[in-house]
């Protein structure tokens, strides 16, 4: 097996960077007639245009595209994406990843911060950093939606329909639904009149329906992406996650709130471990 050929790598963390994980790209066949080994045997399609480069010399380039045929040749691997594609997902991990701290800071010192003012009997002030809090929390809640609208964008070096298509593309779907819900609940919280406080707590359930669906829709696509980047290791963490971190959030608050705290802190890392995936391929690209 190629396995033993080429040792797998090791990262910093000691996880398994396993070169052959991902769905087999398509290789040539040597045994068919008339084309030699230096011309693609089967029927590949270039990765870049989806032309069909059988025949072509292996050395050459797509002549729709002009994408390296050898590219093509060697899969879906996130190393190989465009150097763009790559650049939109690390940007929207990270827009992700600041949103979540931003929130957390925001939250914890906002409500502090009106405990204290309450508590010295000032609740104008107490007031106006409730109001301050709530729109500081509802831009963060925006921020994030554009990290993982740039996150879930379409790789167009992608070709084949994988799984994780189809859930990037709920993920897309949810967090659309979840920004006309998120201004919805934002215009009517404003409006604060009597049919406003029902409509805002039929937005709010079903934008809680939303973001459920987007968090089970987020993690097949983080575990398609694992593949992507041949990580095993990573792969089996979003497994777990995915069952794990509901269960902390529902039965977990029962113990002082400290489920959800803990399934926060191992979500974050889950996705700053994308963040670091993509900037070790980005890196390694520029430096070849
Ligand atoms: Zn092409």
């Amino acid at each position: 097996m190629a396995v033993q050929d080429e040792p797998p790598v090791e990262d910093q963390q000691g996880y398994r960077l396993e070169a052959e994980q991902p769905s087999p790209p398509p290789v040539a066949h040597p045994a068919r007639a008339t084309l030699t080994s230096d011309t693609v045997g089967d029927d590949v399609i270039c990765l870049q245009c989806g032309y069909s480069i059988r025949g072509l010399p292996h050395e050459g380039r797509c002549p729709e595209c002009g994408t390296p045929i050898k590219r093509s040749l060697q899969g879906n691997l996130l190393r190989y994406s465009s150097p763009a594609y790559l650049a939109t997902l690390n940007r929207g991990v990270f827009l992700i990843l600041a949103a979540i701290a931003a929130k957390v800071i925001c939250v914890v010192g906002g409500i502090i911060l009106i405990g204290l003012l309450t508590g010295r009997g000032l609740t104008d002030l107490a007031r106006v950093s409730e109001l301050l809090l709530w729109t500081a929390s509802t831009g963060l809640s925006v921020l994030s939606l554009i990290g993982w609208w740039l996150f879930s964008a379409p790789d167009p070096a992608f070709v084949g329909a994988g799984g994780g298509t189809t859930a990037r593309k709920v993920v897309r779907t949810t967090v659309a639904a979840a920004a006309v819900l998120t201004a919805m609940v934002t215009v009517v919280e404003m409006l604060a009149t009597s049919i406003a406080t029902s409509v805002d707590s039929a937005a709010k359930i079903l934008l809680g329906v939303v973001l459920t669906v987007k968090f089970f829709a987020a993690m097949l696509y983080l575990r398609w992406l694992a593949h992507r980047f041949s990580n095993v290791v990573f792969d089996a963490r979003a497994r777990l996650l995915m069952w794990l971190c509901p269960l902390l959030v529902t039965v977990g608050t029962l113990f002082c709130f400290v489920g959800p705290i803990i399934a926060l802190v191992l979500y974050w890392n889950l996705l700053n471990w994308v963040r670091i995936e993509i900037n070790r391929i980005r890196q390694v690209a520029v430096a070849s």
